[in-house]
C-alpha cells in the first residue's frame, strides 16, 4: 500500500482547521471523473479532536450553504448544494451488516463521501482514498495530516 503525504499542518483554531478541509476538498474536486468512483476521506481522530469541523470546510467548498453537523445519531447527512457530499458517522456502526443496511455503497456511488470513525469500518475503505488525521495538541491547536492512500 503506498501513502502519499499532501500536508501536513498544525492549526490554532477551528477557522485554520477549516480551511485544511478545503485544501483536501480542492484537491479531490479535482480528480472527480464522472466515469469514475467519487473520491473517499477517511477521518481519523478522537472526539473533539475537529473531525466535524474539518468536513465543515470541505463543504465550503463543494456544497457551499450546507448546514454541516455531526451525524451521530442519523450516521449520515447528505449535502447537495454542488458535489454531493455525503458525511459518515460510523461511531455507532459495529458489523458489515450495520453499513449495508445504511446503503453505504450507493452513496459512494452518488458523491463525495467524507467519513467519521472510519476505524470502525477499515473493511469497508476503496482501495485508494484520502486518509486525514487530527490530533489534539492543546486546547487550541491541532495537527492535521492528509494523505492520499491507494495501491
Ligand atoms: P469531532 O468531530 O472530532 O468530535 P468537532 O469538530 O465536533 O470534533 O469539535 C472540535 C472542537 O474543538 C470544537 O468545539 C472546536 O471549537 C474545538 N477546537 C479548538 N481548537 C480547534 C482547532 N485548532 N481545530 C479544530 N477544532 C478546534
Ligand atoms: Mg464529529
Amino acid at each position: 500500500m503506498k501513502t502519499e503525504l499532501l500536508f501536513d499542518v498544525t492549526t490554532a483554531s477551528p477557522d485554520e482547521t477549516e480551511a485544511a478541509g478545503v485544501r483536501v476538498a480542492e484537491i479531490l474536486r479535482g480528480l472527480i471523473d464522472p466515469s469514475a468512483d467519487y473520491p473517499v476521506v477517511a477521518l481519523y481522530g478522537d472526539l473533539g479532536a475537529g473531525k466535524t469541523v474539518f468536513v465543515r470546510g470541505m463543504a465550503s467548498l463543494l456544497s457551499p450553504g450546507a448546514h454541516v453537523k455531526s451525524p451521530t445519531y442519523t450516521i449520515v447527512n447528505e449535502y447537495d448544494g454542488g458535489v454531493p457530499l455525503y458525511h459518515f458517522d460510523m461511531y455507532r456502526i459495529e458489523s458489515e451488516d450495520d453499513l449495508y443496511s445504511i446503503g453505504f455503497d450507493d452513496y459512494l456511488e452518488r458523491g463525495v463521501a467524507v467519513i467519521e470513525w472510519s476505524e470502525n469500518i477499515p473493511y469497508a475503505l476503496p482501495r485508494e482514498y484520502f486518509r486525514v488525521t487530527i490530533d489534539k495538541i492543546s486546547d487550541t491547536e491541532r495537527h492535521v495530516r492528509a494523505e492520499r492512500v491507494g495501491e
